[in-house]
């Protein structure tokens, strides 16, 4: 049984029709993790989607988020792209991927202190020659943006602001067309369970599974913040995608649940967690997957809870969709 939304079929033209970088070549593999599942104790089938094996810039759900947002960049005749995040975000390293194939600059806010010594995404970011600007707090990240893009345009320049995370409606482009994707190579799976943050990954799927008319459940795991916040930014990015689909952006927004999960923070955002540190390590021993201490290893602990306590029954199939990170590993 299917059950999509007035015009689906509009919205997957117009999603076909939008301009994007080619940097997702191709489809991220999907396979099963038959070890891990034995060593939880059997339990539904388990796939993973590997979206941190995209080639481009070490990969991960940012990729399928900017192919959208920097062809609008580029589009608009900019010759500079500022975004922001953590030193050690993955966002603000594919971002500045991008710009140096677009022959761009790059100005990344990172909130935190500068490293004696880079390592990991800080290091990548470096070498793509991205300037790094350094922020105290979460809180003074928007203002620098800002900053950064009235100084540019006083330097002559053509600036772009990214916002965090890429999570725009058109950066959540890239998980609608995920969906279509996924549906190319498998049945639709009962649950996907995959990180989430910013939104803009789980308003992609959910958006998605709508317009394609399927009834998975999608699960975000937060690594940071409570669920509630987390689904009103999901909300609002969807209403967002309605103009850009040619549907009503609320009915839209409406057609599937937003069920995000935040009993996996444990101490804080890129803090490991005993749960996580087994997530890891089972992943890496049994399947050789390697998911982060940020978010990907705390999205597979919710999945494997899930498993455990039969919240995910045995005759089901469940997807873990790899949003990537795994830079994060070598910081
Ligand atoms: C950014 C990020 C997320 C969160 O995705 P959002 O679209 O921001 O919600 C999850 N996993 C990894 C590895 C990320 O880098």
């Amino acid at each position: 049984m299917t059950r999509t939304i007035p015009g689906a079929r509009t919205a997957l033209d117009r999603l076909g029709a939008l301009p994007m970088l080619p940097i997702v070549a191709g489809q991220t593999p999907i396979h099963e993790m038959p070890r891990l599942r034995t060593a939880l104790g059997g339990g539904p089938t388990l796939l993973i989607k590997r979206d941190d094996a995209i080639p481009f810039g070490f990969g991960g759900n940012k990729v399928r988020k900017l192919a959208y947002v920097g062809a609008d960049a580029l589009a608009s005749g900019a010759d500079t792209l500022i975004t922001t995040g953590g030193v050690q975000s993955n966002h603000a390293r594919v971002t500045a991927a991008v710009a140096a194939t677009l022959g761009m600059r790059c100005v990344l806010i990172a909130n935190g202190t500068r490293p004696e010594r880079p390592t990991a995404n800080a290091l990548l970011d470096a070498l793509l020659g991205a300037e790094v600007r350094y922020v105290a707090s979460r809180e003074e990240r928007n203002a620098a943006l800002e900053a950064a893009a009235d100084q540019a345009r006083r330097d002559g320049r053509v600036p772009v602001t990214i916002p965090l995370g890429a999570s725009t409606p058109l950066g959540a482009m890239g998980y609608v067309r995920a969906v279509g994707e996924m549906l190319a190579q498998v049945a639709p799976p009962d649950v996907i369970v995959h990180a989430g943050s910013s939104g803009g990954t789980q308003a992609g799927l959910v958006a998605g599974c709508a317009i394609h008319g399927i009834e998975t459940r999608v699960i975000g795991v937060s690594p940071d913040d409570p669920a509630t916040s987390i689904a009103t930014r999901i909300r609002d990015i969807i209403v967002g995608m309605g103009p850009l689909l040619g549907v009503d952006g609320a009915v839209l927004a409406a057609a599937r649940p937003i069920d995000v999960n935040d009993a996996f923070i444990g101490d804080g955002y890129g803090v490991p967690s005993d749960a996580s540190r087994e997530a890891l390590q089972l992943a890496a021993r049994h399947e050789a997957v390697f998911v982060d201490n940020t978010y990907t290893a705390k999205a597979l602990a919710a999945l494997m809870a899930a498993v455990r306590t039969g919240q995910i029954p045995a005759a089901a199939t469940v997807l873990f969709w790899h949003t990537g990170g795994q830079v994060g590993i070598f910081a």
